[in-house]
């Protein structure tokens, strides 16, 4: 699932719960399309357009610069792995703004997409980070505590 170390969860979430823009729904890449006339199958390329297939490009060479985990602020480890987490869920032109994207613990990652916010130890200084970057994120993460 993180192939790449990419924030895979955050795209998959920005379709429904984040309000993100909802996606036409597309063969996957490289998928088999029948086709009618002389029998022969063609493939199906290119559901994305061009700007969107090179801003995911971009977004595969950012390396963000944070040397402690986003979420829980502990300093990595030399080499440790580390995976991309993209605060706004990576939807439209913020797919490429290093503002939003942050290296964080895979464990931490998966706290913070699989785990209620009650649960995460760090939601104090993850909340503080939060503020510093977009008042308005952090917001969000605060309705969610009234839950
Ligand atoms: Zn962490
Ligand atoms: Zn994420």
């Amino acid at each position: 699932m993180f192939s790449h170390g990419n924030c895979k969860i955050c795209s998959m979430r920005s379709k429904g719960s984040y309000g993100g823009v909802q996606r036409r729904s597309t063969p996957k890449w490289g998928s088999t399309l029948p086709e009618r006339r002389g029998g022969l199958k063609r493939t199906y390329i290119q559901p994305r357009s061009d700007k969107r297939a090179g801003q995911e490009k971009e977004y595969a060479k950012i390396k963000p610069k944070n040397k402690e985990c986003f979420f829980c602020g502990v300093a990595f480890k030399k080499a440790e792995h580390r995976e991309k987490h993209h605060l706004t869920g990576r939807r439209g032109e913020k797919l490429v703004d290093k503002k939003y994207i942050y290296n964080v613990h895979g464990k931490c990652h998966m706290q913070y997409h699989n785990d209620s916010i009650h649960t995460w130890e760090w939601k104090d200084g993850f909340l503080l980070r939060l503020r510093e970057v977009d008042r308005t994120l952090y917001e969000k993460e605060l309705n969610k505590l009234e839950k």
